[in-house]
C-alpha cells in the first residue's frame, strides 16, 4: 500500500534569522511489504521526508527532530539538574512547614503558598511572552530557550515526545540557582512557603505545558481532572495559544491569568510601549502565520514512534 505524498509548508530561518522563509516538505509514507525488508515489525509505516527547497531560497538546517531523536531524551546532566531543583524546592517547603510548626502560624504560610501558585502562573506568562516575541538564538542566557520555544511553535507535538528531565532541566537549573541562597539564609515560614510553591510551579510549568498538548485518553486521570478544574492549564486554553492570532494564552501553570491578560490587552500594551521606547517589534506582529501549526503529528509519525 502506498500513500500519496503529502505536501505541507513550514517556516525556516535564514542564517541571519530574518526573514522567515517558506520551505516545502514532501512526506511519503508507505507500508513495508515482503518485497522490502523491514527494520522492525512488518506493516510498520516508514516515514521518508524529502526536502524540496524552492530556488533562490537559502537552505536551512532547521528541521524537526525525528522521533526518538537523542535531543528529546534525558541525559544524566538533565536528571541531576531536575533533582537539584526539586531538592531546593523541597527544602524550602520543608522549612516552611517546620517554621510554621515552631511559630504556630499556619494560615499565613498557606496563604503565601497560594499566592506563590497564582504568581507562578503570571510569571510563566510574562516569561513565555518575552521569549516568544523577543531575541533569538544568540541572545545571552535565553538563546536556547528562545530557539526551543520557536521550535515548539513550528512542531508543537514534539513536546509530548520529550522526556521528563529533558523538558524541565533548564527551568530546574534556574530554580536551583535562585532558591538555594534563599534556603540558606531565610527562616521565615511565610517567605519559604511562597518561594517553595512559586519556584516549584515554575519548574514544573513545562510539564504542565506538555500535558496541555497531551491527548485526553493518554493522560493520567488525575491530570485531566486538575486541568478540567482549572488547577492546571487546560488543553483547550493552551490550544488557543497555538492558533491565530498567536498572541494570547501565554500562561502555562494554571492559566488563571490568561483571560485577564488577554481581555485587557496587557501584553499588547507592553509591546506598544517597548516599540515606542526602544523600537523593537515583537514577533507576534509579523512573523507568525498559519504555518506555525502546519506541522502537526501525522499518522505516519505516530506509527514510527
Ligand atoms: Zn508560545
Ligand atoms: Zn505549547
Amino acid at each position: 500500500m502506498s500513500i500519496l505524498p503529502q505536501h505541507s509548508h513550514y517556516l525556516t530561518r535564514s542564517p541571519t534569522h530574518n526573514p522567515w522563509h517558506r520551505k516545502r516538505i514532501i512526506c511519503s509514507a508507505t507500508t513495508t511489504t515482503t518485497t522490502a525488508k523491514p527494520k522492525s515489525s512488518p506493516n510498520q509505516l516508514s516515514f521518508e521526508p524529502q526536502f524540496v527547497a524552492p530556488p533562490n531560497l537559502v537552505a536551512s538546517t532547521s528541521t524537526p527532530p525525528v522521533l526518538n531523536d537523542p535531543s528529546l531524551q534525558s541525559t544524566w546532566s538533565h536528571r541531576n539538574w531536575v533533582a537539584t531543583g526539586c531538592a531546593t524546592v523541597l527544602v524550602s517547603l520543608g522549612k516552611a512547614i517546620v517554621g510554621a510548626g515552631h511559630s504556630h502560624i499556619w494560615l499565613e504560610p498557606m496563604l503565601a503558598g497560594y499566592i506563590g501558585y497564582v504568581f507562578a502562573d503570571l510569571g510563566s506568562g510574562v516569561y513565555h511572552w518575552g521569549i516568544d516575541n523577543y531575541g533569538d538564538g544568540l541572545t545571552p542566557f535565553f538563546g536556547n530557550q528562545i530557539e526551543a520555544f520557536q521550535g515548539h511553535h513550528k512542531w508543537p507535538w514534539i513536546i509530548t515526545r520529550r522526556q521528563f528531565a529533558n523538558n524541565l532541566h533548564a527551568l530546574a537549573r534556574a530554580v536551583a540557582f535562585f532558591v538555594l541562597p534563599v534556603d540558606l539564609v531565610c527562616n521565615d515560614p511565610i517567605v519559604n512557603a511562597f518561594v517553595g510553591v512559586c519556584s516549584g510551579c515554575i519548574m514544573f510549568s513545562q510539564q504542565f505545558h506538555a500535558w496541555a498538548h497531551g491527548t485526553k485518553s493518554k493522560l493520567p486521570p488525575i491530570v485531566v481532572a486538575m486541568q478540567d478544574a482549572g488547577l492546571l492549564v487546560s488543553r483547550s486554553q493552551h490550544g488557543a495559544h497555538h492558533r491565530q492570532p498567536y498572541n494570547n494564552n501565554y500562561c502555562i501553570v494554571s492559566g488563571f491569568w490568561n483571560e485577564f491578560l488577554d481581555e485587557n490587552k496587557v501584553f499588547e500594551a507592553l509591546e506598544m510601549a517597548l516599540y515606542f521606547k526602544v523600537g523593537v517589534r515583537p514577533r507576534s506582529w509579523s512573523e507568525p502565520t498559519t504555518d506555525w501549526t502546519g506541522e502537526t503529528e501525522t499518522g505516519s509519525q505516530v506509527a514510527v514512534k
